[in-house]
C-alpha cells in the first residue's frame, strides 16, 4: 500500500472509459483523486451542493479571489455563492484549464465542423447528473483537470497537448456536501489527438478501515 497520509481509508479505483463520464457524491470532508492513468487526457469536473443544487462550482468566483486563471495545489475552489466548495490538497501537474466550459454536442458542430454524432463531455455530464435532479442548463464551466489553456498576450487561447504523464494526479478535498459529475474529455484537441481512460478514488474519513488491506488488488488499484 503506498497511500497519502490523509488517506484514511479508500475506496478501489475506479476507471471511466474514454468519452464518457460519471456523477457521484463527495460528503464534506470527502477527498476526490483525479488520476491520469495513461497520460495527456482531460478530466471535466463540475460539483453542486447536496443541499441546493443552485449553488455550483463557480469559475468566476474562484478565478476571482485566487487572482490567476490557473489554480493548483492551495487553493479553494469557490461556489457561485462565494462558499469553499474544494481545497486543492495535492496536484503533480500544475496546469489546468477553469476558462472553457465541457465539450458539447455544439462544440463540435461550431470549432470542428461536424455534423456526425460526437461524444461530449456536456451530454456526458447531462445523463450523469439526470438522476440527481440537475438540469442540462445548469452545468457551468467546469474545471478542466489537465487541460492545458495558455493566453497569449493579445488575448487568443491556444490548446495545448496536456502536461499530465501516466499516474498524474489531483487531489480535491470537498468543504461541503457535493455532487459531482467528472468525465474523460471527448474533444481531440483538448487531448492531443487520442482518447483514454480517467481513473478516480474517492477516500470516506468516516468509512470502515480496509477490508482487504493486505489484498495484493486493492494495492494495485490505490498505487
Ligand atoms: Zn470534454
Amino acid at each position: 500500500m503506498s497511500l497519502p497520509p490523509h488517506a484514511m481509508t479508500t475506496r478501489r479505483t475506479t476507471r471511466l472509459p474514454p468519452q464518457t463520464g460519471t456523477a457521484l457524491v463527495v460528503p464534506r470532508g470527502g477527498m476526490l483523486k483525479i488520476i491520469d492513468p495513461i497520460g495527456e487526457q482531460v478530466s471535466d469536473v463540475t460539483a453542486f451542493s447536496q443541499d441546493d443544487h443552485r449553488e455550483w462550482l463557480s469559475s468566476g468566483r474562484t478565478i476571482d479571489y485566487a487572482n490567476t486563471i490557473y489554480v493548483t495545489a492551495g487553493h479553494t475552489l469557490y461556489s457561485n455563492r462565494s462558499r469553499p466548495m474544494w481545497t486543492i490538497l495535492e496536484d503533480t501537474v500544475g496546469r489546468h484549464d477553469f476558462l472553457l466550459t465541457p465539450c458539447s454536442p455544439e462544440t463540435f458542430t461550431i470549432i470542428y465542423k461536424t455534423s456526425a454524432h460526437h461524444p461530449s463531455c456536456f451530454s456526458n455530464l447531462v445523463t450523469a447528473l439526470a438522476p440527481f435532479g440537475i438540469a442540462p442548463d445548469a452545468i457551468p464551466t467546469t474545471l478542466n483537470v489537465f487541460m492545458n489553456v495558455e493566453v497569449r498576450a493579445s488575448g487568443e487561447l491556444a490548446i495545448l497537448p496536456p502536461r499530465s504523464r501516466a499516474g498524474d494526479y489531483v487531489v480535491l478535498r470537498a468543504e461541503m456536501d457535493l455532487i459531482v459529475g467528472l468525465t474523460a474529455c471527448s474533444a481531440e484537441l483538448s487531448n492531443n489527438g487520442t482518447f483514454k481512460p480517467i481513473d478516480f478514488e474517492v477516500w470516506m474519513p468516516d468509512a470502515p478501515s480496509l477490508t482487504h488491506a493486505h489484498d495484493g488488488r486493492e494495492a494495485d488499484a490505490s498505487a
